[in-house]
């Protein structure tokens, strides 16, 4: 992967090269940080970046950091603008992805959340495909369970907390599948470990509720809208069993990063007719549309970044 030529950090733009910090930093110890990630789409009939819902992404990542108590001196607002004189300066036009990150840059030996002082960084870098089977994806059921809420709460975007994700992806991956879905400790679905999951049986999309352990994921509000107003379907936020997926005619996880992939297996067990099922290739049309600017009623999620806004 191409490092990114430039990163905010601290207060101002510098080069990639100079976003450094020491072995003792804080955050990196102790996994005290938090992060973000959108997108920026090109459209290349209008030579255009969109990036997605920005200020809904920045807002999710302010209230991150307030869950570990950081007082950053940005609104969502400035770290918009910040944004948008970085990839200026970047001078991207293609996809690109957007990776904000605070982290405690204190470098000191203690474990704790007072008595630390933030430190906020950008970079933004060329982005193709999270997942390579977009289009049909063997997912497995984890052994690790989700971190719950009273545990590192995975409603924040928080570094420490993405151990548990790693746990898991890399067991699903090095047991031959694409990615893994885990269980809370109550045996209900929350999600995978990047992506928000949802499931379509008996004519109804459903979705864990933001109570079962999941990242209150964007693309997770953008497909219930998308599902409901462009496809006329019932989105019912419920907790999900297990076999629940296994009966589902069609899944599909969504995040910034994966953006909509098809499940087409579970553990081994073929989901509807093994291929990517009709709802789900109807949004993804949907959603690559509207992601790039193309479709007008949803045009206000997407952030010009040269042109008029
Ligand atoms: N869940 C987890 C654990 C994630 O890391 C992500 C990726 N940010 C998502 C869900 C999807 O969130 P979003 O749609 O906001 O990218």
């Amino acid at each position: 992967m191409p490092l990114p030529n430039y990163a905010f950090f601290k207060d101002k733009i510098v080069p990639y090269a100079d976003a450094k910090v020491g072995v003792l930093t804080h955050g990196l110890n102790y996994g005290t940080g938090v992060f973000g990630g959108t997108r920026g789409y090109w459209n290349d009939e209008e030579k255009e970046l969109f990036v997605f819902r920005p200020f809904d992404h920045f807002q999710r990542f302010l209230e991150s950091t307030r869950l570990l108590r950081m007082e950053l001196p940005f609104t969502r607002e400035d770290i918009v603008k910040v944004l948008m004189e970085l990839i200026h300066k970047e001078d991207l036009h293609e996809d690109c992805y957007i990776r904000p990150l605070a982290f405690y840059g204190d470098e000191i030996i203690g474990v704790r959340l007072h008595n630390v002082t933030p430190v906020l960084s950008i970079v933004v870098l060329p982005f193709g495909r999270y997942i390579d089977k977009e289009e049909g994806a063997h997912v497995t059921f984890s052994s690790w369970r989700r971190i719950d809420d009273n545990v590192i709460p995975a409603r924040g975007k928080i570094t420490g907390g993405y151990v548990n994700s790693a746990l898991a992806k890399t067991d699903a991956n090095l047991a031959g599948f694409d990615e893994a879905i885990l269980l809370n400790q109550d045996g209900h679905i929350s999600e995978g470990s990047a992506e928000n999951i949802f499931i379509y049986r008996k004519g109804k999309i459903v979705t864990p509720p933001v109570t079962d352990n999941i990242l209150e994921g964007i693309t997770r509000n953008s497909m219930m809208t998308l599902l409901r107003d462009e496809l006329g379907m019932e989105v019912v936020e419920r907790s999900i069993d297990r076999t629940e997926v296994y009966l589902a005619d069609e899944a599909f996880m969504v995040a910034t990063g994966a953006q909509l992939v098809a499940i087409t297996s579970v553990d081994h067990r073929k989901l509807g007719t093994g291929s990517m099922g009709p709802v789900t290739q109807k949004l993804r049309e949907i959603y690559f549309n509207v992601v790039r600017g193309k479709v007008a009623k949803y045009r206000q999620w997407c952030y010009p970044v040269y042109g008029k806004r």
